[in-house]
């Protein structure tokens, strides 16, 4: 018999549209031999509807072919419901792949629901998707572990409100530009400016409230950008590095997604010791955050100095087929179906373990 496996996409997060990107490949890679797919969208409003239409036609416009349904949190059930014409019916489901990212799904808010539900699910847990979604908190348990990153400080919304010219004064004192300033809550470089003076620090300090209350300003470091891609639970298995080209100055939403020509290199060109030293960095990473299932860790690398510097962990990161996470694991001779079943085998141990 099929393995019953529910693929969750969409959520209410700015990064609504690339999950549908990440969940369609992801769909189409898996073996219909082995799974029977139950494909569920949650609308940008958070409605959950289980998609009836094609796989290959999953787009913006999906939900003219969804009905209404959301994943029971009875762990006696370990079901699905749908509602139509409103009778409830149950459809057992024996794993789910959450491929949301961003806010409320790669943070640990769906992962508390899946928890309740006793259904096995792909990747981290809550307390380490929300600790790796969170900036501030993953830098300040980063800080406590001796794990080399960039100086940072975290602002609330509240607080700069009240105190502006405090804030700005501490910063310059604090930091030379460039400075990032960021929402602590990210994905995509959503709401992510590079300030270069004063009155851009300002401005950039302004656009990253609009998405979150609490912020980060962290010193610029002119750097190669160097990510890793780790898989497993208690035995962790760690690729080879790649380094992204920003097509832009830095990997902002438009170099990611829009002008396609930003360019990954894969394995990264570094010398054996950073190689090895970014390895070893992402496993402690990977461990310290209490990962399972998956992560991609991500680096930088000084351009003149080969110094090592962590910058964040994505708990669910892209995943189309061109992806950084899947071509990573690809290179380590890992296909994408493969890591698909890797991913479900590694959900349903992690599930059993806690028996
Ligand atoms: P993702 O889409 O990978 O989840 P994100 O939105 O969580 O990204 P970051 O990775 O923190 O955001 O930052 C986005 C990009 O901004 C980085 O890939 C890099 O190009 C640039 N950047 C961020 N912080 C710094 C820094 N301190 N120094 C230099 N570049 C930075
Ligand atoms: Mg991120
Ligand atoms: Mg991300
Ligand atoms: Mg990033």
């Amino acid at each position: 018999t099929k393995l019953k496996v529910a693929v969750l996409f969409g959520g209410v997060s700015t990064e609504h549209e690339i999950s549908l990107v990440s969940a369609k490949s992801i769909m189409q890679n898996m073996d219909k031999e082995k799974y029977e797919i139950i494909p569920i969208g949650i609308t940008k409003e958070g409605k959950w509807l289980l998609y009836t239409g094609k796989i290959e036609d999953l787009d913006s416009k999906w939900t003219q072919f969804s009905i209404e349904c959301f994943i029971s949190p009875d762990r006696t059930k370990k079901a699905l419901v749908k509602i139509k014409d409103n009778e409830a019916t149950f459809i057992d489901i024996d794993v789910i792949f959450p491929v949301l990212h961003g806010l409320n799904g790669e943070d640990g808010t769906v992962q508390g629901l899946l928890e309740l539900s006793d259904i096995p699910y792909v990747g981290c847990g809550v307390l380490s998707s929300a600790i790796c979604m969170d900036k501030a908190f993953a830098k300040k348990l980063a800080l406590l572990e001796g794990i080399p990153q960039g100086h940072f400080l975290v602002v609330y919304k509240n607080e700069y409100s009240a105190k502006k010219d405090y804030f700005i004064r501490r910063i310059e004192s604090e930091f030379s530009y460039p400075v990032f300033v960021k929402p602590a809550n990210s994905g995509s470089s959503v709401g992510i400016s590079k300030a270069k003076d004063r009155e851009d620090l300002v401005l950039a300090i302004h656009e990253a409230f609009l998405y979150d209350t609490k912020i980060l300003i962290e010193q610029a470091i002119n750097a190669r950008e160097i990510e890793c891609a780790v898989l497993g639970n208690d035995e962790v298995f760690v690729s080879e590095p790649g380094e992204i080209i920003p097509s832009r100055e830095f990997y902002s939403y438009e170099a990611k997604y829009i002008d396609n020509s930003s360019e990954l290199i894969i394995p990264a060109r570094l010398p054996k010791e950073v190689t090895e030293e970014i390895k070893d960095l992402a496993v402690r990473i990977y461990k310290i955050f209490e990962c399972c299932g998956m992560a991609r860790v991500d680096f930088f690398v000084d351009k003149d100095t080969n110094k090592v510097y962590f910058n964040e962990v994505n708990t669910i990161p892209g995943f189309t087929n061109i992806s950084m996470y899947p071509k990573l694991m690809e290179f380590s001779g890992i296909s994408y179906s493969q890591l698909i079943d890797k991913l479900i085998s590694l959900a349903i141990e992690k599930n059993e373990q806690k028996k």
